[in-house]
Order: C-alpha cells, then structure tokens, then sequence
C-alpha cells in the first residue's frame, strides 16, 4: 500500500524517540549514557534494515519487500516500484523484439543483421536455408567470410548500396539472388537476399524470344527484298524467272503469315482466363474434322492413317486450344514421316483417364533432343522444318494449351523406328457419355 512520504511524520516519530531517550535519562540520572544507548539502537536497527535489503535484493526471489515500517517501508516501497517498472518495460520491449523477429521471418527473402565489423548481428529462417548460413552458430562470424563470392566482397566492401547485385546462390544450387545493402541505425546493415531465378530466366527467355522472332522474321524478308530490288531492273526477265520469283515470294509471304499466326496463337492461349471446366468438347466430332484437314495434306505423301476413336469419350476443356494441340501432333506427323508411313491416332479411355496418342512409324528423333523439342523455335533439323512451312513453335503451343488443361505432352521415340506423342486428361477431365456411344451403334 502506498502512503505519500511525510518528513514532518518521520521527523517528529525521531523527536520522540529521542525525547524518551533524555527522560530516561533524566529519571535514571544517567542522561549521557541512554542517550548513547538510544543512538547505538536507533544505529543498529537501520543497520538491520540495511541488511535486510541487501538479502532482499541479491539473495531473495521474492518479488515482494520485506515486511517493515516507517522510513524504511518507504524506501522497500520505491525499489519495489521500479522493479516492477523495469519488469515491464523489459516485457514490452521482449515483445517488440519477438514480434519484429516473427515479422522478419515471415519475410519472402532471406535476412542478416551485420554491425559496424561486418559480424552477423541476426539473420531469419530464409537466410539460414538459402544462403546456408547456420544459426546461432554463426552470430558474431564476419559476413563477407561466410559469403564469398568474389563479386559479393567486392560489393560489401565498396560501400556504394545505391544498386543491388545479382549473384549465384552460395549453397550451389542454380538459383540466382538480388542483394540488397541497407546501412541504419549504429552502422549496421541490413542484408536482404531476394530469389530472383524466374525473373532472371523470365528476362533471358525474352531476350531469346525477341531474337528467335526476328531472325524467323529475317530470312522470309531477305528472300522478299532481294526479288523485290531485282523486279525493276529485270523487264526482259525470262517468265520461267518470274514464275520462281512469285512463286518463292508467296511461299516466303506464307511462312511469315503462319508464324505470326502461330505466335498469336501462342499468345492468346498464355493470356487465356478461359475455365477448362466449364465447356465439354466433342473431342471424336473435332478429330473427324482435323482427319479431313489431314486427308489433304496426305495427298502427297499418302501415309496410311489409321484412326482408333472413342465415339462416346468427351473432355472438359476449351475446344479451340484442344483442336490446336490435336492438329498440331498429327499434321508433325504427316510432315516429319517419310512417305509412305503409317499414322496410328488413338482417342480411348485408359484407367480413367482420356488418353490421345499419334504415333508414327518415321525415321524418329535422337533423345538429346526430346527434352527440348517444345521450346519455342526448337526444331531438330532446321532446313526440313522450314520445308514443311514448320515455325518451331507447334509443340510449344500443345505444351502451353496441355498445361492449361494440367496434363502434360509425353514424347517417345526410337531413332529409325518412330515416335509417339500422347497425353492424358485427369479423370475429372473426362466424359464417358453412354448414350452417344449407344446412338452411334
Ligand atoms: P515445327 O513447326 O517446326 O514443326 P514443332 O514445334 O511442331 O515445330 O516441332 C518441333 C520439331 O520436332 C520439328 O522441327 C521436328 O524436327 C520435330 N518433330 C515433331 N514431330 C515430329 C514427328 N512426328 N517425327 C519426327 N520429328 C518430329
């Protein structure tokens, strides 16, 4: 309980004490000597006060003071009062601190504290998993020792943090990272490690993209140009020369027509918000009109191509891009397969799931090229493909519009035997409808 402190109170409690004292002394005719008796007690119990403070303070894990009255109270009072305002600040400054830690760990990129001699103040969860540094092993350890990639020391030490660096990762994998420096506070910075691999590939792709396009741009144009320079000095021109200028122009304007078109394609299928769920494609009524498509393309080469339908198998799914990917796989077959091969398209249900395959019985592809045959502009032999009119973009165009449909393209192939391409729709894709099939019986 707090009583306000009084000096009158405690000044006249002395008075009397003290009073007593002199008329004790004055009835035992001893004054000099109770005086001096009363001063050795008064002295004694402050020094017991005092020792019992002391006990309180360093020996006691109590809380709470010791039991005591008068100026003494007071004082065990005003320690026990700041105690407990210590205590708590030292809580409300423990919790500041946790809640900075838990918002720091929460962070997307990784984090280090490093102070004035580049020794590691603290760093979060994502510094300790992506630039291996171990915790709390590694506090008071020199940054620049730990992270040693020669262009990071340079960084560190040029003091110049107005632009980040991006470097490898230092636990060896392929990622790349973004550092940032950020000095504060007592000369300390702060060392923020941001995973910017996607972005990086992002930018890389395209740089590639926009330079594929132009260099596929760049031959059609040529070829355009130079009949176009040489037209008006040529007014004798032989007709078999013009008949092959007009021919080669049209052909050059038409393989430029298909690429812009193939890459429109590509475009819209990557910016589609189009929900595969909601649509049911006639997937046999779609490879009817793409096996017409085919017959006429065959009419050179005259593939035997054979067909194994599901009549009554149906997916979920955006009918424009599944035709896309269909016409795609099987007009590669009838272009990339010797004549005369044979062409088997399969559309059936196999363990649940909807299964397309177009198999060929043509000269095959080598396995190092599988892995990259649906990256844009990929193509295994560059002049054929250009014979057929081929963009290299038509399997990436069946890997975006598979994707989007979460299935994926499976490419097998024996060079000198054939290849495969097939692909699966999850069972929740697939429609098995029991009426058509009885309707077409
Ligand atoms: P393109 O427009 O050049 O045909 P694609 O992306 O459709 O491009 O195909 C990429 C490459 O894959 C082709 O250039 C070709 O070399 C190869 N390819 C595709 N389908 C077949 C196939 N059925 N048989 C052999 N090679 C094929």
């Amino acid at each position: 309980m707090y009583y306000p402190f009084s000096w009158f109170k405690h000044l006249s409690r002395l008075a009397g004490f003290i009073l007593l004292a002199v008329l004790i002394g004055l009835w035992v005719d001893h004054l000099a000597t109770t005086l001096a008796i009363a001063t050795l007690i008064l002295l004694l119990s402050n020094y017991w006060q005092i020792y019992r403070l002391n006990r309180w303070l360093w020996h006691s894990k109590r809380m709470t003071p010791p039991k005591t009255k008068g100026l003494w109270e007071h004082i065990y009072e005003g320690i026990y009062y700041l105690q407990r305002r210590n205590r708590n600040k030292r809580k409300e400054l423990g919790a500041l601190l946790r809640r900075f830690r838990e918002g720091s760990e929460a962070l997307p990129d990784a984090a280090v504290v490093v102070d004035a001699n580049a020794a590691i103040v603290w760093c979060n969860r994502l510094a300790r998993i992506e630039l291996g540094l171990r915790w709390p092993d590694d506090a008071g350890r020199r940054i620049d020792n730990l992270l040693r990639h020669p262009q990071f020391i340079e960084f560190f030490h040029s003091g110049d943090f107005d632009h980040p660096i991006e470097i490898p990762s230092p636990s060896g994998s392929q990622k790349i990272f973004e550092y940032r420096m950020m000095p504060y506070g007592d000369k300390h910075v702060l060392l923020i490690a941001r995973d910017v691999t996607r972005l990086t590939q992002l930018e890389q792709m395209r740089k590639d993209f926009v330079a594929n396009v132009s260099h596929e741009l760049r031959t059609p144009l040529t070829v355009l140009n130079g009949y176009l320079e040489l037209m008006p000095t040529a007014d004798d021109m032989p007709p078999a020369f013009r008949e092959k200028a007009f021919n080669e122009m049209g052909e050059q304007a038409r393989r430029m027509q298909s690429l812009v078109e193939q890459l429109l394609i590509l475009s819209r299928i990557e910016a589609s918000a189009e929900r595969v769920y909601e649509k049911v494609v006639d997937v046999p009524t779609v490879l009817a009109t793409i096996a017409s498509e085919a017959n006429s393309l065959n009419k050179e080469k005259q593939h035997t191509l054979t067909y194994d339908i599901d009549e009554s198998l149906r997916v979920y799914g955006i009918e424009t891009e599944l035709r896309s990917a269909f016409s795609n796989l099987l007009f590669n077959a009838i272009h990339y397969t010797p004549a005369p091969g044979n062409i088997h398209i399969i559309w059936r249900q196999e363990k649940g799931c909807a299964y397309f395959a177009v198999e060929d019985d043509g000269e095959g592809i080598a396995e190092k090229h599988l892995n990259r045959l649906t990256e844009r502009f990929y193509r295994v032999d560059k002049a054929r493909s250009r014979k057929t009119g081929g963009s290299g973009l038509g399997l990436a165009i069946v890997k975006h519009v598979l994707n989007h449909h979460n299935s994926a393209l499976e490419i097998q192939s024996q060079v000198g035997e054939g290849s495969r391409f097939s692909f699966r729709f999850a069972p929740d894709l697939t429609v098995k409808s029991v009426a058509r099939k009885a309707e077409k019986s």
